[in-house]
């Protein structure tokens, strides 16, 4: 029977930081991963790199690339002819970079002295884990910590369910082998719209149910506004309001059935990705007796240090609460390792950031104007548009603005939300800011080289005392 310090049940964004943080607190540590990719092979990486955030972002920026080819390079008087798209090279591409990144896992568990498991885990009662090999050879393996990173998997509906062909989950809809002349797609959130937009810019004619009356809920008012407007420019129908009923599936392709404020309606698509959330996973996880609780919507329990209540279990990532992101699973994995081995450690939850990859990029972090609104707390509003920006206007990528929420007592940054070029890489400087409860006088005070992105943060910030200097205040 082996023993560790600490073994981690999945090797996600979750786990396998997890892993390499106790390995680099000096403790023994094993990390067990069942992934099987589609040609058969095992890879760490869990769904991010091997089916989400890497091989979306990479079919992303192919897209984008062929887009901007299409529609802007003449702007800068650069003359292409024809734009043609070699999907199996871009296919290939992303393949390559999955591939160099989840290989990569082992390189980094080599160095932080972490062992790498491939197969099942199971935990069972006394922090024991039971572990059946690629072969199907079970051994029991004993911890005295013991991880829970098993993550998520797809939603599926009820009335239109996956079949790998014509109904596709977001790993499915990654890995199409021609682009889709009319492609469908359920759900208007961080997945829809990402691979809407990728199959749209490829050539795919894209209509998005979403069953909601509002767009994008979960950002900012004024960014969904923006946003909306410009799904719809770059012909995303996007239907509101819209409920899946079910579908008719026959050789031509699939009639899908939904409910709007108007009756019946249907509409006719060649293949369908079902994108309505994902739940967590916990199949085959626990042995019987392991006292590890599960919620009404099938998450482990935790406290605020993933803590499941069982002494020395704990669990972090998407198979927990809170949003199912790479990056906040990250942290709870290097915390509990940190805690583990003794030393301080903790999330800020109100300080993640969420990023949309498209384009324009959306990001936020912290209060929307609404919640702040709601709130009671008095607030104030700063924002800028990158139109007035030097640098988006080189880039010839204007579309969208900074905003930034404040307190009006204290100054506090209470949000900061961006639409627009490099969003997701501009987040960082306000999350870091509120990190540090820094103020807009922080930021307004802070030096922003020109001409860069950057500086519409700044303007925003000054623009929360209504002293912008780029643009007029109002
Ligand atoms: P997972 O990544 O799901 O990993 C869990 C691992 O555990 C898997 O390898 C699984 O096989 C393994 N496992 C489960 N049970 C067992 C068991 N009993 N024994 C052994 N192994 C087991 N998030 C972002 O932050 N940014 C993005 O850009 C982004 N893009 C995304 C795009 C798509 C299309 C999708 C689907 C998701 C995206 N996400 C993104 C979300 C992100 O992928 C998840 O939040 C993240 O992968 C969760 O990490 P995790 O380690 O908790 O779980
Ligand atoms: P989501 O929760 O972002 O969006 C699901 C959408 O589907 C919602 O708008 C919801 O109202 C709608 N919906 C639900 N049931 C429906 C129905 N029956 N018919 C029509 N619409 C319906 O979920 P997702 O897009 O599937 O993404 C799953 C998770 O993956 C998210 O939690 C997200 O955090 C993560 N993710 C993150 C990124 C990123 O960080 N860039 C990218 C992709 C995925």
């Amino acid at each position: 029977m082996s023993e560790y310090d600490v073994i981690v049940i999945g090797g996600g964004p979750a786990g396998y930081p997890a892993a390499i943080r106790a390995g680099q607190n000096k403790l023994k540590v094993a990390c067990i991963d069942e992934w099987v990719n589609k040609d058969g092979s095992y890879a760490f990486g869990g769904t991010c790199l091997n089916a989400g955030c890497i091989p979306s972002k990479a079919m992303l920026e192919s897209s984008e690339l062929v887009h901007r080819a299409q529609h802007e390079f003449a702007t800068h008087g650069i003359k292409v002819g024809e734009v043609s798209v070699d999907l199996a090279a871009m296919q290939k591409r992303r393949a390559g970079i999955v591939k160099a990144s989840t290989q990569g896992i082992s390189a980094l568990f080599k160095a932080a002295g972490v062992t790498g498991l491939q197969g099942h885990g199971k935990l069972l009662k006394g922090n024991k884990v039971e572990y059946t090999n690629k072969d199907g050879k079970k051994e029991e393996l004993t911890a005295k910590h013991v991880i829970l990173a098993s993550g998520s998997s797809p939603t599926e509906l009820k009335s239109l369910p996956f079949d790998g062909k014509q109904i596709v989950d977001s790993w499915g809809a990654l890995e199409f082998d021609a682009v889709p002349k009319r492609l469908g797609v359920i759900g208007a959130g961080i997945i829809g719209l990402e691979l809407g937009s990728v199959w749209r810019r490829l050539g795919s004619e894209v209509v998005v149910l979403e069953a909601l009356d509002t767009f994008l809920p979960a950002a900012d008012g004024a960014v969904s506004k923006e946003a909306l407007k410009h799904f719809k420019k770059l012909g995303l129908d996007i239907r509101l309001g819209a409920k899946v009923s079910g579908a008719d599936k026959s050789a031509s392709g699939v009639k899908l059935k939904y409910t709007d404020g108007k009756g019946e309606q249907t509409v006719e698509v060649d293949k369908v990705v079902v994108a309505i959330g994902r739940r967590p996973f916990t199949k085959d996880l626990l042995g019987d007796g392991t006292g590890v609780q599960i919620d009404e919507r099938g998450f482990i329990k935790v406290d605020h240090d993933c803590k499941t209540g069982v002494d020395n279990v704990w669990a972090v990532g998407d198979v927990v609460r809170g949003p199912m992101l790479a990056h906040k699973g990250k942290e709870e994995g290097v915390m509990v390792a940190d805690l583990i081995a003794g030393k301080i450690a903790e999330v800020n939850y109100k300080t993640i950031p969420s990023v949309i990859y498209t384009h324009p990029e959306i990001a936020w972090v912290g209060q929307t104007e609404e919640e702040a609104k709601k709130s009671g707390r008095a607030y104030k509003v700063g924002s800028f548009p990158f139109l007035a920006s030097g640098r988006a206007r080189a880039m010839e990528s204007t579309a969208g603005f900074v905003k930034v929420v404040a307190a009006q007592d204290d100054d506090e940054i209470l949000g900061v939300h961006i639409i627009g070029p490099m969003a997701g890489e501009l987040i960082a400087e306000a999350v870091l800011a509120m990190e540090y409860s820094a103020s807009t006088e922080d930021l307004q005070r802070t030096i922003h080289a020109h001409p860069t992105l950057s500086e519409a943060v700044h303007e925003a910030a000054l623009n929360a005392d209504k002293i912008a200097i780029d643009f007029p205040n109002r």
